[in-house]
């Protein structure tokens, strides 16, 4: 697993791999603008080629990006169903323009789940059209209306597009928190994920401990080793031969200090082979 955090693109996106590679990463995420506005300027050519440059100079494996919190390609309200398509086409040609291959995007809420499931694929099929990025869809804790809990609701999304085009990030705080156990049933579950989804989707993962036990439906992310999942869980994830070439992204609270702290305890649990 090529482990990383989620780094700032403030001043510029190009600064985001020098920060990464500062704390310990060798791999990314970042948000390609402002995650809460709708729109942003557009990305200068410049820009775009020193991102791409510094990715080398700095030796980060992989960048992934992040879309806005803006965005329910899930709603049934047209009109926010339009301006979230709108917005997360601007986001995939953003990563277009950076080289980026995978966007990683809460697939929505509904209260009608298969509504849901039907607008968030012609969402993604209508972005995918005019983009080259691999779509990531997040698996989520279940909270409201939240689609993406149950790994069938993904695999049923992803049948409905061009499946090469669209894959899972799968969050370890998330998917715990919506009742598989990956504490105690590591194994039965990434068999399961693999019946249901298949582990060729599997693309990005978010490594983060949770604050809510198993089944809690609560998105509240820890430390890595100081919440519910513990170290153990994480020795799993990072020695996982079937993950090896899969980004391993922090989102855990408290900014670069802590994201090097936690990185530091993640390698410190890797095997020498
Ligand atoms: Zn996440």
């Amino acid at each position: 697993m090529y482990l990383g955090a989620h780094v700032s693109i403030a001043k510029s996106i190009a600064l985001a791999p020098e920060r990464g590679k500062s704390i310990g990463c060798e791999a990314i995420q970042i948000f390609t603008k402002n995650q809460r506005q709708w729109r942003a300027r557009e990305i200068g050519g410049e820009e775009a080629k020193e991102f791409e440059e510094n990715m080398k100079k700095n030796e980060i494996k992989e960048a992934v990006a992040h879309v806005s919190y803006l965005i329910n390609l899930g709603s049934s309200n047209s009109e926010l169903w339009k301006k979230s398509l709108e917005s997360f086409m601007h986001e995939t040609n953003r990563c277009d323009v950076l080289g980026i291959d995978h966007l990683v995007i809460h697939p929505g809420t509904n209260r009608d789940e298969s509504e849901g499931i039907k607008r968030i694929a012609e969402g993604i099929n209508r972005a995918i059209e005019s983009s080259n990025v691999i779509i990531a869809l997040e698996t989520t804790a279940g909270q409201g209306n939240s689609i993406g809990h149950r790994f069938e609701q993904l695999s049923s999304i992803i049948e409905l597009t061009d499946k090469k085009r669209v894959s899972v990030c799968f969050d370890t705080c998330h998917t715990y928190a919506a009742g598989y156990d990956i504490k105690e049933s590591y194994e039965k579950v990434m068999e399961e994920f693999d019946s249901v989804i298949g582990m060729k989707h599997l693309s990005t993962i978010h490594l983060n401990d949770s604050k809510g036990s198993c089944g809690s439906h609560l998105d509240r992310h820890e430390h890595i080793g100081k919440g519910a999942l513990g170290t153990e869980t994480f020795r799993r994830l990072v020695n996982d031969k079937r993950l090896s070439k899969v980004p391993g992204i922090l989102e855990t609270p408290g900014g670069d200090e802590e994201f090097k702290k936690n990185l530091d305890t993640l390698k410190a649990l890797r095997y020498s082979f």
